[in-house]
């Protein structure tokens, strides 16, 4: 049992010593002290099912054994070394992953967060294709680094100071909410239009979630990806998939999110899920793309590092191992058909979508006018918690619910999830 300091004095220390830039959960947030597959564990030994994955980054599971053996042995060899030595970690970890991947893309660049794949991603396109201009999405979330924040489109996330340059927004093609529903053409076209008009019609990149994550898990319209893609290789850009929420199966009819739409892109970035919770993330990319980066010497103190890479490596063999990817379909179908159930029950349900283990249910006060219910949200969620069910929260108005557990979910905790569900639903 855990006894270190209560929970009082960890908050109060907390609001003390640690930034206040740095927010919480919940009016009364919860204190983790330990956590095992699907479920977290507080100070008092209760026990809460993770919808959340520490925001969808626990991918196989809280301190799975095998990844904690794996951890742990790389631990007792040497826990840093950076890649100006050789070690076995790093280089089968590249490979391995590469192998997941389409074969082109067999060039990987470990860092130790999606914000700095991200911003490795940019710097590589624009290096590659000697053009400066990105598209982005709004609605979509790259991370808080200066590049990062310049590409993420929520005013929530953007500080007044210097940042974005070159970079434009495109209309959301969100099925729900988007000005052309789910016509991922006319999108597609306005993309076209932007580059004819708000660029020199030449750009880097573009850059996209397959489902956005932080803007509340909305699924690209159909046939948005297929066709932007075309047109922006047309005008001599890359185009960059953000795969640090999407990937390495949760969708579960699919590997990697860009699969669900049936794009093959140039340069694939990672993070979260990738390590488990340990630092780590990834650009992968084609040799010729990444080439570019010798025309000086690049340097990353951490990325690769080998305890992370080992991390890596166990999380790519336990998702095959216990076959993760299809659990990630049969759960996420069965909480589909659930959701769908409580729509017809209760009327504040707008939407509900996603793939897999990445799911969405957005909150309004009105299905005709969407009118985003902010409040319901709010009681909602902290009522799930007081049920003992930890899920997340997240689009522009903060009114949609993000489902994104750890990948070995069971059937029993999704039922679970959905009656706590319904009866919190049922109390408002
Ligand atoms: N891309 C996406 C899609 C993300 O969800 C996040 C984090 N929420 C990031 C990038 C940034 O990752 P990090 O916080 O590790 O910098």
């Amino acid at each position: 049992p855990y006894n270190g300091p209560s929970k009082d004095q960890v908050m109060e220390t907390r609001k003390q010593f640690l930034s206040p830039g740095i927010f919480h959960y919940y009016e009364r947030p919860v204190m983790i002290v330990e956590g095992k597959q699907q479920y977290l564990y507080d100070e008092t030994g209760r026990r809460y099912l993770d919808a959340f994955g520490g925001i969808v980054t626990v991918s196989v599971g809280h301190s799975h054994p095998k990844l904690v053996k794996a951890v742990n042995e790389q631990n007792e060899l040497i826990q840093h070394t950076t890649t100006i030595y050789l070690n076995d970690q790093v280089a089968y970890f590249a490979k391995e992953l590469a192998e997941k991947l389409p074969p082109h893309l067999d060039s990987i660049y470990f860092v130790n967060s999606g914000s700095e794949a991200n911003d490795l991603a940019i710097l590589m396109a624009r290096l590659y294709t000697g053009n400066y201009d990105v598209i982005a999405l709004r609605n979509c979330y790259h991370g808080m680094s200066l590049g990062t924040m310049g590409l993420t489109a929520h005013a929530t996330w953007k500080y007044p100071v210097a940042q974005g340059f070159g970079i434009h927004h495109a209309l959301n093609p969100d099925p729900y909410r988007g000005r052309f529903g789910n016509d991922g053409e006319a999108y597609a076209e306005d993309v076209k239009d932007m580059l004819e008009t708000a660029t020199s019609g030449r750009v880097a990149a573009f850059f996209a979630e397959p489902i956005q994550g932080v803007g509340g898990a909305v699924v690209l319209a159909d046939g948005y990806l297929k066709r932007t893609y075309e047109h922006i290789r047309n005008h001599g850009g890359v185009c960059i998939a953000d795969e640090v929420q999407a990937g390495f199966g949760r969708t579960g009819t699919h590997y990697w999110g860009f699969e669900t739409h049936g794009v093959s892109p140039d340069i694939v970035t990672m993070a979260k899920g990738i390590g488990n919770g340990l630092p780590l993330a990834a650009v992968a990319t084609t040799r010729e793309i990444a080439s570019t980066l010798q025309k000086r010497i690049h340097f990353n103190t951490y990325g690769g590092n080998p305890v992370s890479a080992a991390a890596g490596r166990a999380v790519l063999k336990i998702i095959d191992e216990e076959g993760m990817q299809e659990n990630c379909r049969v759960i996420g179908d069965y909480l589909l058909g659930r959701f769908a159930g409580l729509q017809e029950k209760h009327d504040v349900i707008g939407h509900c979508r996603g793939k897999g283990l990445m799911l969405g249910m957005e909150l309004v006060k009105d299905r005709e006018t969407k009118e985003p219910a902010g409040a319901e949200t709010k009681k909602v969620f902290e009522d799930m918690k007081d049920m003992g069910v930890l899920i997340g929260k997240g689009g522009l108005h903060g009114n949609v619910f993000r489902i994104k557990p750890p990948m070995c979910w069971t059937m029993a905790d999704a039922e679970f999830m959905c009656d706590a569900m319904d009866h919190a639903l049922s109390r408002l």
